[in-house]
């Protein structure tokens, strides 16, 4: 349920409501959109009479119902106001939202040695990345394949950093890994093996850390917003959505079936910020920079790349992973298109500005 408070609600108003809120048992958050005040009620509303909030004060415009289970997550807790991730990086400060630009991530599947996580990093760089991906912890479907090389790799990781003031997202699998990822990721991955180990969502979540949720190989939409959930509910609002792709019956000729359709359904159901991966959702490198492209035109906020400097020696994921070269092209390609839907990046191939303040106005609103 959420309350939407008058315009210039005097404050004492709506510390009265969120007391007698608390009262009935349910814990109210408040949030400002569109220049009101928004009282959103977590707990069981199912008896609450709305005349009853509305007696509540004068200021109270209007009460709604949340409709879907998830709650946080809806669009409608934020009286449909889209909301953002803002990482801070050596860089600067890099927003994941609908009104900010196209946001790049990319790296390759696992950080194998310091040279080639150092290198990619400067590669992507200069073609206009905001963060390095990399794997300190692989999971992988054969207990005999590489596993990551673990905490040695956050150092790696840490270092490309330094080198490049590249944000970094990189994945925790385990929550006995948890401290260690989180002191080190600027965002900590969720990957979709783990879209649903619920006590590492909660304790993700409660890291504060900006948290990148990918979906399950399986999951409904509404599972994948249920997961998410799980972290807002912690008390962390910073959630990036990832679309990594989905199982289906025709997987001959794909690794997994990326479904671009979440982009305008998610748009629908929830603020939180869109990242699509069309590396693990193609699993080849051929097919990356088609569907790249396709997810900028259908509105992505940010897109994660695999690119590794040798994809046939790569220790994992070589067949998806983008050679440097061939990720400068994608680059090239996307950087107008980017500037097309609204969404310039800082590029070496357009002039759109990295910053917020000077990003080009969205001449097309999609989703
Ligand atoms: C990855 O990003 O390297 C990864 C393992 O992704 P996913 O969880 O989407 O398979
Ligand atoms: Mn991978």
């Amino acid at each position: 349920m959420i309350v939407i408070m008058k315009t210039h609600t005097p404050s004492a108003e709506i510390q009265n409501i969120i007391q007698e809120c608390r009262n009935w048992n349910l814990t109210p958050e408040t949030i400002e959109s569109n220049n009101k005040v928004v009282i959103g009620l977590v707990g069981d509303t199912a008896g609450l009479n709305i005349e009853k909030i509305q007696q509540l004060s004068p200021f109270v415009e209007q009460v709604l119902r949340v409709k879907h289970p998830f709650k946080r997550a809806s669009l409608e807790f934020r009286n449909g106001e889209y909301s953002e991730v803002a990482v801070p990086t050596p860089n600067g400060l890099i927003t994941f939202g609908q009104n900010h630009p196209l946001v790049i991530v990319a790296g390759p599947c696992s950080v194998e040695n310091e040279e080639m996580i150092v290198e990619t990093a400067q590669v992507v760089k200069a073609a206009g990345t905001s963060f390095i991906r990399g794997g300190a912890y692989k999971p992988r479907t054969s207990p005999y394949a590489f596993q990551g090389h673990g905490e040695s790799a956050l150092h790696l990781l840490a270092k490309a950093r330094e080198a490049t003031g590249l944000g970094i997202i990189t994945e925790v699998m385990d929550t006995a890994d948890l401290e260690k990822v989180a002191e080190i990721a600027d965002v900590v991955q969720i990957g979709a093996r783990n879209m649903q180990n619920f006590p590492l969502l909660k304790k993700a979540g409660a890291t504060g850390k900006p948290i990148l949720l990918k979906r399950g190989l399986s999951a409904t939409i509404e599972e994948w917003l249920m997961a998410a959930e799980y972290i807002l509910a912690s008390g962390n609002p910073n959630v990036i959505l990832c679309e990594r792709g989905i199982r289906s019956f025709d997987q001959k000729y794909t690794r997994n079936i990326l479904d671009l359709s979440v982009i305008p359904v998610l748009r629908k159901l929830t603020h939180l910020p869109i990242m699509i991966d069309p590396s693990h959702a193609t699993g080849y490198s051929e097919y990356v920079p088609t569907m790249a492209k396709a997810s900028v035109a259908s509105g992505t906020d940010s897109l994660m790349i695999e690119v590794h400097p040798n994809p046939k020696k790569a220790l994992s994921d070589g067949p998806q992973s983008l050679t440097p070269v061939a990720f400068v092209e994608l680059m090239q390609e996307i950087a107008p298109l980017a500037q097309y839907f609204g969404r310039g990046y800082k590029s070496a191939f357009s002039n759109s500005g990295r910053s917020d303040s000077d990003r080009p106005e969205r001449t097309l609103k999609l989703g």
